[in-house]
């Protein structure tokens, strides 16, 4: 059969509140035309985010139950660090309760108080930084850089491995600045482009610069499964691996790993730190303890211990990634083909909608990618989220409007609707307004900002 199907039956279900434009229309206003401030029972399909919005499956709260709430040492914890032992092979694990934990503990460990023989600001090279991460390593006191290549930097183009990191640029970094490098991290999949895969031929060439220049290599491996399974469908002679085998080998090219398990650990929160160095382990085990809780739950309760590990299991399932990735395809084929321009190929977790080709008549200033997005939440209910100079807080290099896919969440007849909306919105783009800022606090704006357009009064 060619149909590819959701590969579950729902087994509980949730009411979506429908309403009307004009309902909505009036939400937005009291919103402040900032759809972070809306409450979610006012939106009929959330797209914001696919970060813990996913639905567990039988097994998982079936886990839930069984999650033993021990202070020290549950059978949860051992259950948990067997399952990250076996996917990923690494022996020290800790848990904490989401990704940016991780990248706090790590990057207190490697790079707090650390000074450099020239002077200067130690630097952190990664494909691309995820919004946390850069700001924990700028916290940490040294320069984010990203070094996507010219391919991962052209959203229009299509090629199959636009999160790989840029070789020769790397190569030169570390042969002019070996000593302020501390370490090295690589984003699988790479969110900030699109969720954009990393190939197995670029981790290996990556972790032979580290070991040239003596340096650890970091994952940062929030979507470790989702990368494998392009991996596994994109580059030559990896077809017949099992993912499992693809993802084990990607963290056998690493030091160490951050992940938020809100993304592939098919969980609502959770967090998962991997340090190959027991010096290192035993460290990041301290300050662990000093802010997240003991080194058997990390700031989790048990039961979410036992949905990790189930999930860690269910989210290597081929039948599950090939409806996962498919899903998100489909949106994005749907939407060029009714003549909208997104960042290609569609990503792992999300469809990027380019706002400014839409909207040719805003300038950066008049946000246009907040113009799509609160035209596509009047018109259908749709929350997205705007990645263009709302949230970059000056002007960006792209405008766009992210359409996250939350895992196991919708079925098709969902995506069927949003590309309906995404459609209508399209046809009156020409007529959306601009917006302004009526109120910002100085940092992180888009996620509290006021804003009007320029039409109302
Ligand atoms: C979500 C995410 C993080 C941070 O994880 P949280 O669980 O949100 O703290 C880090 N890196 C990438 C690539 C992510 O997508």
């Amino acid at each position: 059969m060619k149909t590819i199907i959701e590969p579950f039956r729902i087994k509980s279900v949730e009411p979506i509140r429908m309403s009307t434009p004009a309902e909505r229309a009036a939400w937005l206003a009291e919103a402040g035309w900032n759809l972070f401030r809306l409450p979610s029972e006012r939106v009929v399909i959330d797209l914001l985010t696919d970060s813990g919005t996913g639905a567990m499956s039988s097994e998982q709260w079936a886990g839930v139950l069984r999650g033993d709430e021990s202070y020290a040492g549950a059978p949860s914890f051992f259950r948990f660090a067997r399952a990250v032992e076996d996917l990923t092979g690494f022996t020290n694990v800790l848990p904490t309760h989401q990704g940016r934990a991780c990248e706090r503990i790590l990057c207190e460990l490697l790079l707090r108080g650390r000074t450099t023989p020239s002077g200067r600001r130690p630097v952190v090279p990664n494909n691309a930084h995820f919004d946390t991460t850069r700001a924990n390593v700028e916290h940490g006191g040294a320069e984010a850089l990203d070094l996507l290549t010219d391919a991962g930097r052209t959203p229009g183009l299509v090629a199959p491995f636009k999160g790989d990191m840029d070789l020769a640029r790397l190569e030169a970094l570390l042969a002019a600045r070996a000593d302020d490098v501390p370490f090295v991290m690589i984003t699988i999949t790479c969110n900030t482009n699109g969720g954009q895969p990393v190939s197995l031929a670029n981790l290996r060439a990556v972790r032979a610069l580290c070991d040239r220049f003596g340096k650890p290599l970091i994952l940062d491996a929030c979507r470790f499964a989702e990368n494998a399974w392009f991996v596994k469908q994109r580059e030559p002679g990896q077809a017949g691996r099992a993912v499992r085998a693809i993802v084990r080998e990607q963290f056998d090219l690493a030091d160490g790993a951050t992940i938020s398990a809100k993304k592939d650990g098919l969980v609502n929160t959770g967090g998962i730190l991997l340090l190959r160095d027991p010096e290192l382990f035993r460290r990041a085990s301290d300050l662990l303890i000093l802010t997240e809780g003991y080194v058997t739950y990390g700031g989790l309760a048990g039961r979410d211990l036992e949905a990790m590990a189930v999930g860690l299991g269910e989210v290597t399932d081929d039948d599950y990634l090939r409806y996962r990735v498919r899903s998100v395809e489909f949106l994005g084929e749907r939407l060029l083909a009714a003549g909208v321009e997104i960042v290609r190929p569609p990503g792992g977790h999300a469809v990027y909608i380019d706002a400014a080709k839409l909207c040719p008549h805003l300038p950066a200033e008049r946000f246009p990618g907040q113009a799509v997005a609160c035209a596509l939440y009047e018109v259908g209910g749709v929350r997205s989220c705007e990645i263009g100079t709302v949230m970059r807080g000056e002007p960006a290099p792209m405008e766009l409007v992210r359409l996250a896919i939350p895992r196991r969440t919708y079925t098709q007849s969902h995506v069927e609707y949003v590309v309906e909306v995404v459609t209508e919105v399209a046809a009156r783009a020409a007529t959306l307004p601009g917006y302004e800022i009526v109120e910002a606090p100085p940092a992180l704006r888009h996620f509290s900002a006021r804003f009007r357009p320029l039409n109302a009064t």
